[in-house]
Parts: C-alpha cells; structure tokens; sequence
C-alpha cells in the first residue's frame, strides 16, 4: 500500500503539519510529489484540496484509522518537486506556514485554459466534392455548401473565419468532419505578452574588461559572482554573453530585474540578441498569459525568463544561470509573508541544481558587498564605461545658500543654468524627486494641526487635480484630495482647518505634481513627461511614458524613484535631484545607503551616449556623508563607513536580525501579547543557550507606525550572529507558543528587513 503525505489548502498554523493518505488503488500514476488532490479533512469528512508533498509506502498511524485520497483536481499543476524543496526553504528561513510557501512558489494554482489556432482542410478528392455539392444543393443545405464551396477554391480556411464570416457553426463543422469531407488542423497557441517580437540582429563584440569578466565566472566553480560596475560599464553584455553560453550547454537562465518599470528597456535589449527565446512575466500579466510563460519553460519553448522577484520560481527543468541585476533594490524582498529575499532563495535554488548566480550593481548591496569581502562571493569589477562617454560631472548645490541669496524658486541657479542651455541644445534632462504625490504633509499654519488617516498613524499626502502626465484618466481636473498612502483613506482636501476654522492650511514639501507646475511656469516651451504611481496606474502605464520619452517626444521626464533605475537614455545629458535629503530622514539603519544608492544611481542617468553629462544634486545638508560619497562616486568610501556604523550598532549584515511584528485590533490584547512572548522567549533562551552566545532582544515597542487600517502593531527585534540561531526562536515561538486567548492577535516573521516597523 502507498501513502501520500499532504498539505492541507488551509492557511492557518494549527494546520502546518503534513497529513498522511492512503493512495486508492488506480490512482497511483496520477499521484506523485506537487500534485493536487482532493481530500476528505476533519470530523465532518469535508472535501477539500490539498498538496503531496511526498508519496511513501511507509504508514506514519494505523492504517485502519487512515482515510483515503479522492482523486486528483483536475487540471491542477503539479509543483515540481525543486519547487517543493524551495518552499520548504522559505518555510524554515522566513516564517510562514508551508501552505503559504507552495503559494509563493507556484503563482498559477489551476491549469487554464489553452487557446488554440485551428485550420479546416479539404480532404477530398474532386469527384467527392462533385457528388457532395449535388447532394447538399438538392437538400438545400445551404450552409454546408457554402463551406464546400469556399474549400474548394482555397483548400485551408481559418477556422474563426469559417465561424465568424462565412456564418458556419461549430456543429456543421463538426458533422463534415464526421462525413470525411474535411480535417482540422490543431495547434497550440502560447499567450505571448511581448508584442514587437523581431530579432534585429546583435553586433557588439566585448571590450577587455567584459571578457575577463564573462570568462572568469564560467571557468570558476563558486556559485555566487557579484560584479560592481558603474552604470554603463556594460554589465547588461556581459550578463547576455553567460547566458548565450548557458544556451549553448542546453541549459536555461532567469533574469531577475528589480521591478516591472524596467521591463520594457531591457525585455528590448534581450530579444535583439536571443529573439523568441525570451520572454517575460509579472504581475501585470493575465493569468492565462502567467501560466503560459510557466508552461513554455517547463517545456524548454523558452530558455530565458526575465521578470521580478517572483521569477526565480520559474520551473526551468535545466536551470543553468540566475542573473540579479540592480542586486541592491529593495523590491527583491518579499513584503507579504513569507517575506523572502530573492537573492537568497536564487542562492539555494542554485546550489540546489548546479546553477550559477551573477549579482549586479553600481552600487552593490552593503550585504553583498560585505559577503563579498569575505570570501562568500566572487567580486568583479568594472570601473569604466563601455562607450567613451564619460562619467558625468556631479555638482552639489546647496539650498540654503539658494534660500539665502533671494532664490525661492525650488531650482538652484546651477540647475536652473544647465537646464535653459540643454532645452536649447534639444538635448533631454531627467529630474528626479524622491516622493510622490504633491506633497509630504498637510497641516495649519494657525494651530499647527496635522492632517492624519483616521485609521493609519500617518500624515495624509494631497493630490492635486492637474495632472499633466500622459494618461489623463485617474484625476479630473479640480479635485484636491487627501490620500493615505498607507490604506487608501481619501476625502476631499477640507477649506478650513477641522481643529481650529482657520484657513491656514496648506501642504509643505515636494512632490513630482509641484515640480512640474514650477517646470510649466518656469520653462513654458518645454515639454515635459511625469512618470509616478498616478501616471503608471495603467497595464502598459510604464511603456507608454517611458518610450514616449526615449522617442523623444519629451525634453524632461520628472519623476520618482521609478524613473533613475537602469534606463539608458542616449540623449539625456542633465539629471536634477530635486531633494536629496527626504530618504535620509526614513527611519532605519538602510537609510543612508538607500539614500547613496539612489543618488548614485540618479548621477548615473546622465551622459549614457556620446554628450557629455552633468548631474546637480540639491540639498539642504550638503554635508551629510551619504551626500558627499554620492558626490565624489565613491563607494569604497560609503561602504566602509557603512560597515563601520553597521559593526557598532550590531546590524545586518555583521549581524542577523529578526523582527517580530505583531498586529492587532484589540490594543490592550496586543500589549499582553508581546509581554507574554518576551517572557516565553526569555526562559526559552535560559534553557537553551551557552555563554558564548551573544543575542541582543530588543523591545517589545510599539511599531513607528504604529496603527495602520485600525491595527495596532508592535514589534520585538532578535539579533544574532548566527542566523539559524534565529530560526529556532521563530520554530519555538510557531510551535510553542499558543493559546486560544491570543487567537486575535497575528504575529509575523521579518528576516534582516529591509525597512523599520
Ligand atoms: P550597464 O548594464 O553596466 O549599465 P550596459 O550594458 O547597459 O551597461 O552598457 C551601456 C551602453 O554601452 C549600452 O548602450 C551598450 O549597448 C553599450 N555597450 C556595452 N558594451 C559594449 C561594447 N563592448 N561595445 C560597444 N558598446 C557597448
Ligand atoms: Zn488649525
Ligand atoms: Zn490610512
């Protein structure tokens, strides 16, 4: 007798156990690890799904006791078992139940439907069609002698063509296909999301650098490879001349890029040299189209899929190489439970089927780079651009000085300069603000009020009506509101101030909304492009204004974060940081190398072609250190600084660090909660650990936001060396701790996060 050890479909953790099933006689081919079935759970024997996640012929219980599979769900994808291992390592490494892991790792559940080409073909001879055309005349069977007709003269017909214009049905169809008059010809059609699909032809040979860089990562036998390169020193070649040679092996290779923004540039860049080879997914993408891209590579149709972090489960059966470009972005975390990093599950995934992982960055993470350093990983360099450009030149301006000498507009008189002289060159100029919306923070000048989410413990962010971008849809005109950008909450922006009547309210701060308004009044020739999370609401939001600017149908693209990653602009020969300053004030050990590497980044925009560049860089604290390396582009600089600060404040990555964030409606719950599981992980440790030991247990506080949508949350932070260290005290906390008084209160596992609570 076989057995099935399985998943519920559940997600709860009293569930987060295997269950074991017997196999039915008969069914045992369809059964195997990644399947889906149904089941019969609990008292009241109800029909529910669940995964195998193992098939053994060895009985965990009393098999008189054991009740048996149903069958399997039809059309389900079976997860392949690497896929299961995964999961079961986001499992153990992030804090989720394994139900949620097998969710993460396989994003389309059910099969769905496939979409075919079909074709209707004559297939008879011409004394047939003669007798068939006499016999349907005399029967007056219009339509079969219409369709007769129109074969005879064209011999294949489409089969929509058939249906649509010549108004046959299906079934008429059908019956000729019965009576041997006619075949059809069946073919299956993959939803491909990449429209403009021509291989153009590919002509760069590698530089020196490149070479030594591509060869020296095929011949070493490490896994990891991190290569820091400044923008445009041609990183993006050498990444397609590993995978050409990954292809050649008959092997296959995933492209990780940070976020959806950036497909389209370098979706471009992969089809001129690998064509239809490639594609793409994300979360854009239609179901049908997702499970398409799986099932292309599953088959080997595809040899390259390029996506965001969810990409790294594509189920290649020959995964050869995983390339993670721009490896330093935050967006390769996870931000829903499990909250995974993409960097660390490509590792396992490599290590796990004999592949290669090459990071990428200008501005490499201080976690790489620090891994680097010590051995873990192979360290690349590449220190000049590919093209004789140059690196651009970088100014800082300091707005005080600006404040001081009569200036109120938010230009520099260094930027203001450049811009007027590269609007008259025709040249194109990038203006990057580190914020959306039209302002931070709204609040009255009388009484000082400030305006805040009633269910979120944020400020509210005005909106304004005008919206000069390209998709004119999401705001009409005239509609001031205030939005949470936390929970959505909006109301119309109020006239007076709801605490005092005074109509001294108004909004401070920087948003691409004011920036533009300033560009329309300041340069009125201009034309200008907006690209923020209004402009983009849309599928091809991204595409639309990005290529519109690459086509030069712009001179200025203001925008945020979205807007200084990675694109290559030939003609773009100015970049403005319109305020430098907001992302240091964020409240987190990363801030200030979230803040190096955007600048630096930012910096890179400028003078990709043959022009040469200028970047100006506006700030209110000139002398911050993040400013000044970013100034100087000088890495070494930051990141030993960094490491400095990160050793003595015991942060990631010198140490490990677990936050354990807690939520709750029910305020005074929750307060009783953290103190019970600080007490329960205490004695655990006392028992549990040796002097050497060092962990440092931060809190339970109350979270800096510490309510979001009328949840109260608060956070408890675990640092270690040692990172398994930590996962135990996850595994005891999952396991132990729980009561049913507590059931109302949710508890979640951040590893290393990327960003404070
Ligand atoms: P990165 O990915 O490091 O930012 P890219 O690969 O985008 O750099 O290269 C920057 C520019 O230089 C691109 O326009 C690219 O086509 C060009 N380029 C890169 N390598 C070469 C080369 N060996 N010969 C000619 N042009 C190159
Ligand atoms: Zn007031
Ligand atoms: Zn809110």
């Amino acid at each position: 007798m076989l057995f099935a050890n399985i998943i519920v479909d559940i997600t709860h953790e009293k569930l987060d156990k295997t269950f074991q099933y017997i196999i039915p006689a008969g069914i045992e081919e369809k059964i195997y690890a990644g399947v889906l079935v149904y089941i019969p759970f609990g008292r009241g024997n109800r029909k529910i799904t669940g995964y195998v996640i193992e098939v053994t012929d060895k009985a965990e219980y009393d098999t008189d006791k054991m009740k048996y599979i149903i069958d399997t769900v039809d059309k389900s994808v079976p997860i392949e078992t690497t896929l299961i291992k995964l999961a079961g390592y986001i499992k153990e490494n992030y804090g989720s139940t394994m139900n949620q892991a097998l969710k993460t790792v396989i994003p389309v559940k059910v099969q769905k439907k496939s979409i075919e080409n079909k074709t209707i073909i004559l297939d008879i001879d011409e004394k047939e069609q003669e007798e068939y055309r006499q016999s349907f005349a005399k029967k007056h069977a219009v339509a079969r002698l219409r369709l007769l007709n129109e074969l005879i003269i064209n011999k294949r017909l489409s089969y929509r063509l058939v249906t649509e214009k010549l108004n046959v049905t299906s079934k008429t169809i059908g019956d000729m296909e019965k009576l041997g008059i006619l075949r059809i010809e069946r073919e299956r059609l993959y939803r491909t999301p990449i429209k403009n699909n021509i291989k153009t032809g590919y002509d760069i040979i590698l530089n020196d650098t490149q070479r030594r860089v591509a060869e020296a990562i095929e011949k070493s036998d490490d896994t990891v490879h991190l290569i820091r390169g400044v923008t445009g020193s041609g990183k993006t070649e050498v990444y397609m001349e590993l995978i050409a040679n990954v292809l050649n092996e008959g092997k296959e290779a995933i492209v990780l890029i940070p976020e959806i923004a950036l497909t389209y540039q370098t979706v471009m860049r992969f089809y001129k040299r690998f064509g239809d080879m490639v594609s793409i997914v994300n979360s854009k993408l239609s179901a049908g189209e997702k499970y398409d891209q799986f099932e292309m590579a599953k088959e080997g149709r595809v040899k390259i899929m390029i996506g965001p972090r969810s990409a790294v489960f594509t189920p290649f059966r020959r995964l050869g190489l995983i390339i993670i470009d721009e490896e330093h972005e935050g967006t390769y975390k996870s931000e829903a439970v499990p909250k995974y990093h993409a960097r660390e599950v490509a590792i396992y995934r490599a290590r796990e089927e004999g592949a290669k992982v090459v990071l990428g960055s200008a501005t490499p993470s201080v976690d790489s780079y620090y891994r680097a350093e010590k051995g873990e990983y192979r360290l690349y360099s590449m220190a000049h651009r590919a093209r004789e450009a140059r690196l651009p030149d970088v100014m800082v301006a300091d707005m005080r000085i600006e404040l001081e000498n009569g200036n109120k507009t938010m230009f520099s008189g260094k930027l203001n300069g450049l811009i007027t002289d590269r609007l008259k060159k025709k040249e194109q100029i990038i203006l990057f603000i580190n914020r959306r919306g039209f302002a931070g923070f709204v609040s009255c000048r009388s009484c000082g009020e400030a305006m805040k989410c009633p269910h979120c413990d944020v400020g509210l962010t005005l909106h304004t009506g005008r919206n000069w971008g390209i998709d004119n849809n999401s705001v009409r005109a005239g509609d001031n509101k205030l939005v949470c950008h936390y929970c959505g909450y909006t109301i119309p922006m109020p006239k007076n101030c709801p605490n005092c009547r005074s109509k001294y309210i108004a909004a401070f701060g920087i948003g691409t909304q004011k920036v533009e308004e300033s560009v329309h009044k300041l340069y009125p020739s201009a034309r200008v492009l907006r690209m923020d999370m209004d402009t983009t609401a849309g599928k091809d939001g991204h595409e639309k204004i990005l290529s519109a600017f690459a086509n030069g149908e712009a001179d200025i693209l203001i925008g945020t974060q979205m807007i200084v990653k990675g694109h290559d602009f030939p003609n773009v020969t100015l970049v403005g940081v319109i305020a430098a300053d907001l992302s240091l004030y964020a409240s987190d050990y990363r801030a200030s190398e979230r803040t190096f590497q955007l600048l630096t980044q930012a910096a890179g925009r400028a003078g990709r072609g043959d022009k040469e560049g200028a970047v100006v860089i506006q700030t209110y604290t000139p002398e911050n250190p993040a400013i000044i390396s970013s100034s100087r582009q000088d890495y070494e600089e930051f990141y030993n600084r960094e490491k400095i600060y990160r050793t003595l404040m015991e942060y990631p990555p010198v140490y490990h660090m677990m936050a354990i964030l807690m939520t709750s409606r029910d305020k005074s719950l929750l307060d009783e909660f953290a103190e019970w599981i600080k007490e329960g992980i205490e004695e655990y440790l006392e028992e549990n650990s040796d002097n050497e030991e060092r962990l440092r247990l931060i809190g339970p506080a109350d979270a800096g936001i510490s309510k979001i949508n009328d949840v109260y949350r608060k956070v408890y932070y675990i640092k270690s060396e040692n990172y398994g260290r930590l996962t135990h005290i996850k595994d005891f906390v999952e396991n132990i701790l729980y009561e049913e008084k507590y059931k109302n209160v949710a508890i979640q596992y951040d590893f290393n996060p990327m960003s404070g609570y």
